[in-house]
């Protein structure tokens, strides 16, 4: 089955930072940008470090952050407002600031909005960098490869305790 793939060893790198020209299809919002939220939902998955202490969590001024059961952070979007302290205090930048904007953005993958052999616009547009691709893929931690849900895989270098 397709996957979205999201490489952020290019999409998160610094020298991309800010330039994302990708587009979105979602319908819902006004100028919703669902590679924001993906960005967000990989990054917090796959390279934030899940640290005890919580330095993210503790400097949320309005209590927006939290772990879920699986010890993956949580931005409660309708109490964000963007205030960008948690990626101040993350010592390991694993909060890319673009990616907690005040308006909320979403991605459902473009299920359902695709026709035979169509890839998802944000896949069309992602250029010249083509970090994000919309492929048969499967996850394999060995290349880097992680699933983050059913729809969606990652390419990130891996902290390991
Ligand atoms: S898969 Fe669809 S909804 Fe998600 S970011 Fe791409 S265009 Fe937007
Ligand atoms: S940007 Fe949002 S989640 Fe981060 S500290 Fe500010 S209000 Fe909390
Ligand atoms: S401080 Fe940074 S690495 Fe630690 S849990 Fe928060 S986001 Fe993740």
């Amino acid at each position: 089955m397709k996957k979205l793939f999201i490489d952020l060893d290019v999409c998160g790198s610094s020298e991309n930072e800010g330039r994302c020209i990708a587009e979105c299809a979602y319908p819902f919002h006004p100028d919703n940008d669902g590679v924001i939220s993906l960005l967000e939902l990989a990054a917090y998955a796959v390279i934030c470090r899940q640290c005890e202490s919580g330095n993210c969590i503790n400097a949320c001024p309005v209590e927006a952050l939290e772990k879920d059961s699986n010890g993956i952070l949580l931005r409660h979007t309708m109490r964000c407002v963007s205030c960008k302290s948690c990626a101040l205090a993350c010592p390991f930048g694993t909060i890319y600031p673009e990616a907690i904007p005040f308006g909320v953005s979403t991605c459902d993958y473009c299920v359902h909005r695709l026709g035979p052999g169509e890839d998802p616009l944000c896949v069309r547009t992602c250029k010249p960098e083509g970090a994000i691709k919309y492929v048969d893929i499967e996850p394999d931690e060995s290349k880097n490869l992680h699933a983050v849900g059913d729809n969606l895989v990652v390419k990130a270098e891996v902290w390991k305790r």
